[in-house]
């Protein structure tokens, strides 16, 4: 069976591509390689024995995206390709709106005109905003505080209405905590074009003496230990929530929005001590303002992906901080992280 991954060469989507592959899909990725790289089909190939076949384009392209839904007969499509920077989002809000909606309604119109009605939409945690308490359940109120998530709330209401238009489209969207880690070969891990702006590689970059210090943002919060707390979930264990949510789009007709994260929060003091065990490493860190807009805890519910979907988080933030420790010093990739 084909699926069609766009944005199948960044983070999530490469990670997806290699289980989709596992689990006997056959693959067929577009990307247009704004924020990752063509050597990942090298490693989603080491990994899998599959090299999917690759198309470099761009969602906004109409006529060359269409070809390839005259060139193969697609089952399902799972889109990642959105830009996904929030402060860049802020400063360039057409940008955003054009990529990320603009793109969607050019694919969902080809998918339409090609009648493939099944598709998997990355959503983010981003959609619940700042007034909903955690642990934040799929049916709260939407409100976003930036334009990119906007352009989620946009995209989730667009597939609602599409459901509502045509009861033979099967819509999953996943609205994902904080993704993290990397697959347990080190082969694959995050490596965008340009700065990080998540919490994460900016640990990593201090471990590895590439930055001196992490600013963490924010101390006075109402939490344990005063800093912001979040739901952290590895790579592996998102990756692994596509299969299950293609499966039941496959098998269903209907329209979810479904969280995927872990259930438990941990704050960013937390996350420093379980990377610096895990790397041997000391991360030293200043305790900086506030960065706007940010919430001081955001953690999911998580039994809808379990009763839904029977998905649920396996690995813990000592596994996501050991996966990506690996990655970092892996020998090809330390030269070129970041
Ligand atoms: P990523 O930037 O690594 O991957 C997205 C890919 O889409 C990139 O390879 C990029 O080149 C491609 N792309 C973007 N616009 C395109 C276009 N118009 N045409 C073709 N390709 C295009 O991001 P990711 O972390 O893998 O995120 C994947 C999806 O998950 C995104 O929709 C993002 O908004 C969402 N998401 C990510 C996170 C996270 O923390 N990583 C959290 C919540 C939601
Ligand atoms: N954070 C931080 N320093 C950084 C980047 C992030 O202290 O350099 C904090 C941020 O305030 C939040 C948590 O780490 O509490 C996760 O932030 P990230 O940007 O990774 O994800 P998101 O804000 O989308 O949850």
């Amino acid at each position: 069976m084909k699926i069609l991954v766009t944005g199948g060469t960044g983070y999530v989507g490469s990670h997806t591509t290699v289980l989709l592959i596992q689990e006997g899909y056959e693959v067929v990725i577009l990307d247009n390689l704004c924020n990752s790289k063509v050597e990942v089909l090298d490693g989603i190939e080491k990994i899998t024995g599959v090299r999917p076949e690759f198309y470099n384009l761009d969602l906004l392209n109409y006529e060359d995206v269409n070809k390839i839904f005259d060139k193969h007969v697609i089952e399902g499509v799972v889109h990642f390709a959105n830009l996904k920077a929030v402060g860049e989002s802020v400063r360039m809000p057409l940008l955003y709106y054009n990529n990320n909606i603009t793109g969607t309604i050019n694919l969902l119109q080809i998918m339409k005109k090609n009648n493939v009605k099944n598709i998997i939409f990355s959503s983010s945690a981003t959609v619940y905003g700042i007034n909903n308490t955690s642990p934040l359940v799929e049916a709260m109120p939407l409100c976003a505080t930036n334009p990119y998530g906007t352009t989620k709330i946009i995209i989730e209401n667009i597939l609602q209405d599409l459901y509502a238009s045509d009861d033979a489209w099967s819509v999953v969207s996943l609205r994902y905590f904080n993704p993290i880690g990397a697959h347990e070969s080190a082969i694959l891990g995050e490596n965008p074009n340009g700065a990080p702006s998540n919490l994460l590689p900016y640990i990593a970059l201090v471990a590895t003496e590439k930055l001196d210090h992490l600013s963490v943002f924010g101390g006075d919060y109402d939490t344990a230990d005063g800093t912001g707390v979040r739901d952290y979930v590895h790579i592996m264990d998102l990756a692994r929530g596509h299969i299950k949510a293609l499966e039941y789009v496959l098998a269903n007709r209907g329209v979810e929005a479904i969280n995927l994260g872990t259930g438990n929060g941990t704050s960013v003091l937390e996350v420093i001590a379980a990377f610096e065990k895990a790397s041997g490493k000391k991360v030293e860190y200043k305790i900086c303002p506030r960065r706007e807009g940010d919430v001081a805890t955001s953690f999911a519910d998580v039994a809808k992906a379990k009763k839904i979907l029977g998905w649920e988080a396996t690995k813990d933030i000592n596994d996501m901080c050991m996966d990506l420790w690996k990655f970092v010093t892996k020998a090809d990739t330390a030269e070129n992280y970041y």
